[in-house]
């Protein structure tokens, strides 16, 4: 007896195959149609149209973003807006053209020292873009003795922030800082790492040059029993980061090698940390990233340490800087916050001395106000005035008076 679908009576066949229940069976023209009725025909275009809404981005817009939160930076925020600009657009267009050129998937790595911007950059994009985003430590992937897993475990995090959307997840970030520390000992470097950083390298490849890969949905180790989700990393983008002490060195052999007789004079400082915008993918092989792993990195870009200038304008020009924050604090118990210059001029010395980059800020602010803080509802009705010795001295010389209204 031949089955039929128990809605429109049409027969099974290869071309039309059939769902079976208990003594009921269900074609696909049935599904989508009974779809339809219980959801709308409006999602489906719904989720094209937000496709399309992503690729809107030009770079531009997409740096224009980044400059509302991260400062300085500025080639970093160029390379970076035009990487996620070709990967979303890779993912959304290249399918509407007629050739079979196929766009290689093309990721991301961040030179910079630490506190610098990096995290930020990433994190600001996902936001802006609405795609989820994990973040995690390369160094993290070697603690465990199953390496595999663990790396796995990432997507485990990204389906996670997507809300168990594999559609979504699938079309996500994911962003992998301290690669530099997963490094196998390169021939101009003295650290003593085991070769395990090689064996993550090469787990960490699989998934950035895209793969379907099984995942626990709960994370953890994998057990035979359990069931795995599928997640193709083809289309996630991969940002790697890391500070990457003593690159700078290896550039200045290579480049030194080749001006024979020009580079004999002595390099200042500064000269020094331009040397990482030079970096080429053999200075990230001598430092012991496989070079399997940097062809799959296209966007190779540096970030430079937080100058003090760079400190205070974090501090109060971004859409979110911290002394805005603390302002908006204060003024919900009608109180106003103001900063001296030379207060904020020895916060951001403070933060310089920790080597911590502008990560330090947060704390350094943290400390200077607890006392105050605590005082705040007290306060209502004045300004509180930090100078510097309220920084430096941590005693009380906090200025208080009372807000002077306005005529
Ligand atoms: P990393 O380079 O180590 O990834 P992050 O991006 O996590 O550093 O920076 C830590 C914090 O420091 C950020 O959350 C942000 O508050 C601040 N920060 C660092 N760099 C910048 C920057 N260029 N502009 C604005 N804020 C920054």
């Amino acid at each position: 007896m031949i089955n039929k679908c128990s809605f429109c009576k049409s027969e099974e066949s290869i071309d039309n195959r059939l769902l079976a229940g208990e003594d009921v069976f269900i074609c696909e023209n049935c599904v989508v149609s009974a779809y339809k009725i219980f959801f709308g025909e409006e999602d489906e275009l719904q989720t094209e149209q937000e496709d399309v809404d992503l690729t809107l981005f030009t770079p531009k817009e997409l740096k224009e973003v980044l400059d509302n939160y991260v400062v300085g930076q500025e080639q970093a925020k160029k390379v970076f807006s035009v990487a996620v600009y070709n990967h979303y657009k890779r993912i959304f267009k290249s399918n509407q053209s007629d050739d079979d050129t196929q766009i290689q998937k093309s990721n991301v790595l961040f030179i910079g020292p630490t506190g610098s911007g990096k995290t930020l950059m990433a994190q600001t994009l996902a936001n802006h873009l609405d795609v989820p985003i994990a973040i995690t430590d390369a160094t993290s992937l070697t603690e465990a003795g199953y390496v595999g897993e663990d790396v796995e475990n990432i997507l485990t995090r990204l389906l996670q922030v997507a809300d168990n959307d594999i559609k979504k997840a699938e079309r996500g970030i994911v962003f992998i800082d301290e690669l530099d520390k997963i490094a196998r000992a390169g021939e101009n470097r003295s650290i003593t790492r085991d070769v395990s950083g090689e064996g993550v390298q090469q787990a960490l490849l699989k998934l950035i040059e895209g793969s379907v890969v099984n995942i626990s949905p709960k994370g953890g180790r994998k057990h035979p029993n359990q069931e795995f989700t599928q997640i193709d990393t083809s289309n996630i983008l991969f940002i790697c980061g890391g500070a990457f002490d003593g690159l700078n060195e290896i550039i200045a052999k290579r480049l030194g090698s080749n001006v024979l007789g020009f580079g004999q004079e002595k390099k200042n400082k500064e000269e020094r940390e331009n040397l990482l915008s030079e970096v080429e993918p053999d200075d990230l092989v001598h430092f012991g990233l496989i070079p399997e792993l940097i062809g799959r990195l296209h966007a190779i870009t540096t970030l430079e340490p937080i100058t003090k200038e760079g400190m205070i304008e974090i501090l109060t020009k971004p859409k979110n800087a911290i002394v805005k924050q603390y302002q908006k604090l204060f003024s919900i118990d009608n109180v106003k916050l103001t900063f001296e210059q030379k207060a904020l001029e020895a916060i951001a010395e403070l933060a310089i001395s920790r080597k911590t980059g502008a990560r330090g800020l947060r704390t350094i602010m943290e400390d200077i106000m607890l006392d105050i803080m605590y005082e705040l509802p007290e306060l209502a009705g004045s300004e509180v005035v930090i100078t510097e010795d309220v920084v430096k001295k941590r005693a009380k010389p906090l200025y208080v008076k009372p807000i002077k209204k306005s005529a």
